[in-house]
């Protein structure tokens, strides 16, 4: 599934390509994937300048002339991009036509969605879906985890995949933080320590850059999959060796999740 990384990774790799280039065409090959009216998507779309491309949470932005276009790519969505006469290929939803490429949205498991919505509304929009903090926000300190964490005595790694409180986090990379931070995933989350959470704000921030370093774990816009997998610490590595202490790693349910750790490095 597509995280922050991976989005994060679609966005630098696009603002290159994209940036101060005229989408002259659309083709919706799929209404569903497309949350307006698909004529006016198609009219709000035609003609306009690509001014910025941002990421929130695990949206991606399109800055349009007068518009902004968001996408989720959900279980299995992105973006590739070819020769503006390339063949579409069956899971291509939507293609965007720029001077001498196109931009094709696949998605086989049609759960993505792509909305066009007035500027007045950004706010508005991300207001709605209640998303916590960006894991390099400034305000995310130590005392902020402290009194979220308060409210709640539950385990941390179900905290960290709560996208209210830091957006962004995963399965994949709560695992690679708890681990980095020396924290059990079942520990509970309000009796963590201060220095303990500054550590959890400090190895998420080592994680993801090290992911973006790697280009994540998925297929990017060139069609090459990141490299990030070769790096984790514990996730999928059950039965092997802890790299830090050598003790074999475990995996264990927490919520409903998979979860991996070391017994020895993250102990109660
Ligand atoms: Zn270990």
């Amino acid at each position: 599934m597509p995280e922050l990384v991976e989005v994060e990774t679609t966005k630098r790799d696009l603002s290159k390509l994209i940036i101060g280039r005229r989408i002259n065409k659309v083709e919706v090959y799929l209404d569903k994937i497309v949350y307006n009216e698909k004529q006016k998507f198609i009219k709000d779309v035609t003609g306009k300048d690509v001014l910025d491309v941002k990421r929130r949470g695990k949206w991606l932005i399109f800055e349009l002339n007068d518009k902004y276009l968001i996408i989720h790519f959900r279980m299995e969505g992105r973006f590739y991009y070819l020769d503006k006469n390339a063949k579409v290929d069956k899971h291509d939803y939507v293609v965007f036509y720029f001077d001498n490429f196109s931009l094709h949205y696949n998605d086989p498991r049609l759960f993505g969605k792509m909305q066009v919505i007035n500027k007045e509304d950004y706010d508005k929009f991300f207001m709605d879906k209640k998303l916590g903090l960006e894991y390099d926000d400034t305000r995310l300190t130590s005392s902020y985890l402290k009194e979220k964490f308060k409210k709640h005595h539950t385990q941390i790694k179900k905290l960290l995949l709560d996208q209210s409180i830091i957006t962004g986090i995963g399965n994949i990379y709560a695992d690679e933080i708890l681990f980095k931070s020396k924290i059990n995933p079942k520990a509970y989350a309000d009796k963590i320590s201060k220095n303990k959470l500054q550590s959890i704000i400090d190895n998420t921030k080592l994680v993801f850059e090290e992911s973006l370093k790697h280009k994540g774990t998925y297929p990017n816009i060139d069609g090459k999959r990141g490299t990030f997998e070769k790096y984790l610490k514990v996730h999928m590595r059950e039965g092997k060796a802890c790299y830090v202490c050598g003790k074999t790693i475990l995996k264990i349910k927490v919520g409903s999740r998979g979860t991996y750790y070391c017994p020895g490095c993250q102990k109660m």
